[in-house]
């Protein structure tokens, strides 16, 4: 058996393990690259290291972008085969994809307009609407804690991850090995999802994240008790919110924690829009899928309605609306995607917001290099939004607890609860600083052979 690394590498995006044994190709995730444009762009698709035609089954952890973004172009190029995920990432995916393809499509759209303008020829958006749509015909979606056949000589189960909606640890099983891989590691306590699931069955091989390897979080208890000092002084200054959160898990964890924070009395009774149609879509599929609740998300349905809507909020479909969030000048809380301030209508509420000092930039998520979010959060001042330099003159502020990631403990406590020691451990998913900390930690800790792949690096396993 082999297994290779063609994203994720010493780097936070582009997920994608190629697992072959004797006679099958496994992927597992085929996320988007992100971060610098042209660069993601071009290695998008390249999709270098992989020959769709060859690959026999996707597997999918869950349905952030940068795990599943780049499945259109795997399809589109001759990918056949199951793209095989919990039900809850299926119907996350079902709306992501379709998402992504209307960015790509839109992103392309207006470089072309200046490209036609100076005679040049017109790029290829890098997937379609038609190319996303038609990938969701390959989906099928299991239930977590099942150990089921992929193949005659592959056999999978998934675990809960506590990371989003759906995502699971995947566990494979080949050639007489269990081979883990934790695509993104969730925490305990974290609200609405179940913690993490424990894993059952021994691991010879595990494939792990570091997002947060060289880091620790906030506790978790702490993270309402922040949310609601910042609401309240930025208020008292008579100033906005500005949140940017990724549309899925993000956003409804800030609606669920506001919701309470409300109904305790603890934060000052203002409007709050989640502007951002994916949001929207994404907040039904949670509605769907209670298998996915903890206990304390159950019982607060049964008590109080709805974990993701309260009085004083409004999701924002239509442009028209979201604009109009510019006119009004009283304190409100916006949030808005994307989640690293890349793209989407988040920019538009920092270009007209970030000079104003009575307002707040509030981070609730991990910001990539290069991305317009990790500037603003360093201090960078003036920014440019769509081209223009903004003065940063309002509150910038970051909440860590709310991180979706296990921490260097939590990350670590995860290796010593296996069942036994593996005999390798690969890790991946963090810019390379944070891998390779992390490996060092784990090295203490671990008799394993501990590797932190580079992009297109191979392994035989047995
Ligand atoms: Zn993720």
């Amino acid at each position: 058996m082999r297994l290779s690394f063609h994203g994720a590498a010493r780097t936070v995006t582009g997920s994608k393990h190629l697992l072959e044994t004797g006679n099958r190709q496994i992927l597992v995730d085929c996320g988007l690259f992100q971060g610098k444009r042209k660069e993601a762009f071009e290695m998008n698709r390249r999709l270098e290291g992989i020959d769709p035609e060859a690959v026999d089954a996707v597997l999918l952890t869950h349905a952030h972008i940068d795990h599943s973004g780049s499945i259109p172009t795997l399809v589109s190029r001759g990918f056949e085969g199951d793209i095989v995920c919990t039900h809850a990432t299926r119907d996350l995916a079902n709306i992501m994809l379709r998402d992504s393809a209307h960015i790509q499509e839109f992103d392309v759209a207006y470089v072309n307009k200046k490209r036609i303008r100076s005679g040049k020829n017109p790029f290829e958006p890098l997937y379609t609407m038609d190319d996303a749509i038609n990938a969701l015909q390959y989906f099928v979606s299991y239930n977590y804690n099942r150990l089921f056949a992929l193949h005659d000589d592959i056999k999978l189960k998934f675990y809960d991850a506590g990371h989003i909606l759906g995502s699971a640890m995947i566990m494979v099983q080949a050639e007489g090995k269990n081979i883990l891989f934790s695509g993104d590691l969730g925490r305990k306590n974290l609200p609405i999802l179940r913690d993490p699931d424990s894993i059952d069955l021994p691991v010879d091989y595990l494939v792990i994240e570091s997002t947060y390897g060289n880091r620790l979080h906030d506790d978790i208890e702490n993270m309402e008790k922040e949310l609601a000092a910042v609401i309240t002084r930025t208020v008292k200054r008579n100033g906005k919110v500005i949140v940017p959160s990724f549309s899925v898990g993000r956003t409804q964890e800030l609606v669920y924690a506001l919701h309470r924070l409300f109904l305790r009395n603890q934060i000052p009774d203002v409007p709050v829009f989640v502007d951002s149609p994916l949001s929207v879509n994404a907040t039904s599929v949670f509605r769907l899928h209670a298998e996915c609740f903890d206990r304390e998300t159950h019982d607060f349905l049964v008590r109080e309605g709805d974990p993701f809507g309260f009085d004083s909020l409004r999701y924002i479909q239509h442009v028209e609306d979201s604009k109009k969030l510019n006119d009004t000048q009283d304190p409100m809380i916006i949030i808005s995607a994307s989640g690293m301030a890349e793209a989407g209508r988040i920019l538009h509420h920092l270009k007209n917001n970030v000079e104003d000092e009575r307002n707040t930039v509030l981070f609730v998520g991990f910001q990539a290099e290069n991305t317009l979010g990790r500037k603003i959060l360093t201090g960078e001042s003036p920014v440019k939004i769509f081209g223009e330099p903004y003065e940063v003159h309002a509150e910038v502020a970051r909440i860590e607890s709310f991180s979706a990631h296990a921490d260097r403990d939590e990350l670590l406590g995860f290796v010593r609860g296996l069942k036994q020691e593996p005999e390798k451990i690969f890790v991946v998913h963090g810019e390379e600083e944070s891998a390779l900390a992390f490996a060092e930690s784990l090295g203490e800790i671990s008799k394993a052979e501990i590797y932190v792949p580079e992009m297109g690096e191979s392994f035989e396993l047995n």
